[in-house]
């Protein structure tokens, strides 16, 4: 078997899909494994590492490859001359994108969308959604702290006492979560917010407030995959009259919010930046999504009113030789699904659980029930 690591195309894509570790495994598993050369380098890896490891570095790696591994989705030109019925396992990113995977469909590989895998206990460590948020939960409160002017633990010194920041994490999944554990490491006041009511015990036991509208709405929010709905108009009004009010007083705010294959839901308006005081610090970790802040933009810190609105991209890239060591060990747990291991052979269980709600395209054709391409009325 084959197995070939892609270098990413994208230059503002530091991460890589395989490491030293994960590319022995990978040849205990039967692969003889190729990386392109310089895949590593955003994530401090060397060539000369993965060769170390067992790899051979090559310009391209795709050709005759059994498995194809990336971070982002790769296009028709990564791709050139690799196989039909090859496995591609990167994050295909396929809401709204289903152009994209049509393309991607009559390359005649077979790919695993990531951020698709289940949320079951035999594919947790395979998941990489939350192993990245986890990491962009905790780079959020490290980046809201270095844009902050004042420190965040409460100081009783000599020359006086400075204030604990106030901050305040919208969104208490799984980056959420880790902000918070991050921010009261740095000894900050935490408060946080989610539509979940599960959230609530999670961000006490972890030494935060919980702050949210608990009305009936709020105790069915859930949805059986464990993520939130979009609340309803009435709800949004009252849950935006409760942030307005406690916003105001924050020092720090770190938003999360996500709604999966939809946009992201809008939590702080302009209004209310404009009632923040000047020198706070506002994070928006779904500014990819379409934001969580009116103000925030994409890829910049703006400062409106003397308040810092920072829509930094790819905030797992901005840790990405811990979120690639992560990532990479979630996709080898997918791979590994994927192969028979005593005939050394890739064996692709179409029945499984976690193929089937990860396989998007086969033999041509986009097979994923959710990213049907419209056929014309
Ligand atoms: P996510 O990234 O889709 O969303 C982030 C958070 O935003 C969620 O907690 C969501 O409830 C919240 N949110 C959505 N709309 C909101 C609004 N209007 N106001 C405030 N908050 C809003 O979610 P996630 O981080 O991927 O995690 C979702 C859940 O799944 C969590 O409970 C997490 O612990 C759970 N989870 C389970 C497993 C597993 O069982 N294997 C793995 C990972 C996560």
């Amino acid at each position: 078997m084959k197995l070939a690591v892609l270098r990413e195309r994208d230059p503002e894509e530091p991460r890589v899909a395989a490491t030293p570790d994960t590319i022995k495994r990978y040849r205990g598993l039967g692969f003889e494994v190729s990386v392109e050369s310089g895949a590593g380098r955003g994530s401090g890896l060397s060539d000369a590492d993965f060769e170390t490891a067992g790899a051979v570095v090559v310009p391209q790696a795709v050709a005759g490859a059994d498995a194809i591994l990336g971070v982002r989705r790769p296009d028709a030109s990564a791709l050139a001359g690799c196989r039909g019925g090859a496995v591609v396992a990167a994050l295909m990113d396929p809401f709204g994108h289903e152009a994209a995977l049509s393309e991607l469909a009559k390359t005649g590989i077979v790919a695993f969308a990531m951020e698709l895998i289940p949320r079951i206990t035999r594919a947790q460590a395979m998941d990489a959604l939350s192993s990245q948020a986890n990491l962009a939960g905790y780079r959020a409160v490290i980046d809201a702290s270095y844009e902050f002017g004042r420190a965040l633990p409460m100081m009783m010194t000599a020359a006086g006492t400075v204030p604990a920041a106030r901050t305040f994490i919208m969104g208490a999944g799984v980056a959420g979560l880790q902000a918070i554990a991050t921010a009261r490491r740095l000894g900050a006041i935490v408060t946080a917010t989610d539509v979940r009511p599960a959230a609530k015990e999670q961000v006490e036991s972890l030494g935060a407030k919980f702050i949210a509208v608990e009305d009936e709405e709020f105790r069915q929010a859930e949805t059986a995959a464990g993520y939130a709905k979009e609340m309803s108009k009435d709800y949004q009004a009252k849950q935006a009259a409760l942030v307005a009010e406690h916003i105001k007083r924050q020092d720090i705010v770190i938003t999360t919010a996500l709604i999966p294959g939809r946009p992201a839901p809008r939590l702080i308006s302009a209004a209310m930046v404009h009632a923040m005081r000047p020198g706070s610090v506002i994070v928006d970790l779904a500014v990819e999504r379409g934001g969580n802040c009116e103000l925030a933009k994409p890829g910049e810190v703006a400062l409106i009113d003397g308040v810092k609105i920072v829509g930094h991209l790819n905030v797992p890239g901005r840790i990405a030789a811990t979120a690639s060591s992560l990532y990479a060990k979630n996709l080898y747990a997918l791979l590994e699904i994927l192969v028979d291991k005593s005939a050394k052979s890739l064996a692709i269980q179409w029945d499984d659980e976690i193929v089937k709600a990860t396989a998007l395209t086969r033999d041509g054709a986009i097979i994923h029930p959710s990213f049907q391409p419209k056929t014309a009325a």
